[in-house]
């Protein structure tokens, strides 16, 4: 049976709520909710004269703290309650890294790896046009997620500002650096993973140099955090893409093994050095950092006791579940969960926000100086409260992010 994320995202509210004493149970009644669901069915004319209907989301979970914030994804398995569960974790991640945004996601329920350009694009321009209503530089602002990519950020963004009838880039972030993108935006989640991964690290006493990485999944978030790690002189012994993986016990060459995806759009082993694996095997391998990088819903009960690392860095939302987390703090791994590794994206997408609405133009230097400072403080933070309290990580992140969305609901109120 398919394990429904959003039921996973309510449950974390529920195990936090003890830890926050002083805030009315309304506000957690109203943070199991989400704010806005916006659902559109749209067609779409084909490559081959062909006309499809579509159906896609918008969420917003939150915007107390600011406007909403969050990715689009193209993918068969997006449902209304993958998106909600993806827009509530948006809502605790930009909290964690004390960011003014709230969270929302979107996506469309379609086959992006069967689609040409052209019908992407069709998709994307369409899909901006029906949820124009609920996004907006001051409201709501996309961003890319899986199969999404900075072209279609464009397309998403030309298409809001012809219905405008002017320019506004920032109705999106994660836009190409020509078109108001931000100098290392496309880094920033891969690198934010690595820099988590770095403090984490060291706090267990792991040197990164010399050490045994496996990674799910080699899109943006997998091969950036991949790079990252082999140029600090990790071994990245396994990873994979969703046609599957490969292994090799003395590390790959992360350059040839992305050229050979580019290539041949999979992993194929005799043009890298590896033996090829499934994506169950190569969560298993011994390592010292496993770093899941592609889809929720991947350390469940049944593999959580056989997986075999020191530290799990969450490059992906929601991999792991709830009973998974138990067996991992049992066995005494350290997790970074997602909420605190993977929010260099929004960072930085925050830092292309910013910049837009002001016209500013910031170097990558002083991008990366203050993702960095960001996530280290956000790392501290986190420590400090799951040493007070002596609970995992997650549960702290969780505390530091639902507890500072709770603060700001309890002092607006309740209108009127
Ligand atoms: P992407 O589309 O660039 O890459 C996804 C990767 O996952 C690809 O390598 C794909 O082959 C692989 N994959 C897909 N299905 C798989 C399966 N069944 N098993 C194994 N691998 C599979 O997406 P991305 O932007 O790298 O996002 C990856 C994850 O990181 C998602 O959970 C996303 O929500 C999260 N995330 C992304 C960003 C961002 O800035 N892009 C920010 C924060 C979190």
């Amino acid at each position: 049976m398919r394990i429904n994320p959003y039921e996973i995202a309510k449950q974390q509210v529920d195990i936090v709520r003890p830890y926050l004493k002083n805030i009315p149970d309304y506000i957690f009644d109203i943070l199991k909710t989400t704010k806005l669901e916006y659902i559109v069915n749209f067609p779409v004319r084909m490559d081959d004269g062909s006309t499809k209907v579509f159906r896609g989301y918008r969420v917003r979970h939150n915007d107390s703290r600011g406007p909403a914030k969050g990715g689009i994804r193209f993918d068969v398995s997006v449902s209304l309650d993958e998106v909600k569960a993806l827009a509530t974790w948006m809502t605790w991640k930009a909290a964690v890294v004390n960011i003014p945004f709230g969270g929302a996601k979107g996506g469309v329920t379609c086959d992006p790896n069967n689609m040409s350009i052209d019908e992407l694009e069709r998709i994307t321009r369409r899909y901006t046009n029906e949820i124009s209503p609920v996004i907006g530089p001051e409201k709501d602002i996309p961003a890319p997620d899986m199969h999404t990519n900075p072209q279609t950020m464009c397309w998403l963004m030309d298409t809001y500002s012809m219905l405008k009838g002017y320019s506004v880039p920032g109705v999106v972030t994660g836009k190409p650096i020509e078109m108001g993108g931000s100098l290392g935006r496309m880094e920033a989640t891969g690198r934010g993973v690595f820099l988590i991964g770095t403090q984490a690290a060291a706090h267990i006493g792991l040197q990164i140099g010399g050490s045994n990485v496996v990674i799910q999944g080699c899109g943006n978030v997998g091969s950036v955090t991949a790079k990252e790690f082999a140029a600090a002189g990790a071994k990245i012994i396994a990873i994979s893409s969703s046609k599957g993986g490969l292994y090799n016990p003395n590390g790959l060459n992360v350059d040839k093994v992305l050229e050979c995806r580019n290539q041949y759009g999979c992993l194929l082993g005799d043009k890298v050095d590896a033996d090829e694996i499934n994506n169950d095997e190569l969560l298993e391998i011994e390592c010292d950092i496993l770093i899941p990088a592609a889809l929720e819903n991947q350390i469940t009960n049944k593999n959580a006791d056989k997986i075999d690392c020191k530290l799990l860095l969450e490059g992906a939302n929601g991999p792991t579940t709830p009973e998974a987390d138990s067996v991992l703090f049992d066995k005494g791994i350290m997790v970074a969960p997602d909420i605190l590794a993977n929010a260099g994206g929004v960072t930085v997408s925050y830092f292309e926000w910013v910049q837009n609405l002001q016209e500013l133009l910031w170097s990558e230097r002083e991008v990366t100086a203050r993702l960095e400072k960001i996530m280290s403080q956000s790392f501290e933070q986190v420590l400090e409260i799951r040493n007070k309290n002596n609970i995992n990580m997650r549960t702290a992140a969780y505390i530091l992010g639902v507890g500072r969305v709770a603060k700001a609901m309890d002092l607006r109120g309740v209108w009127p």
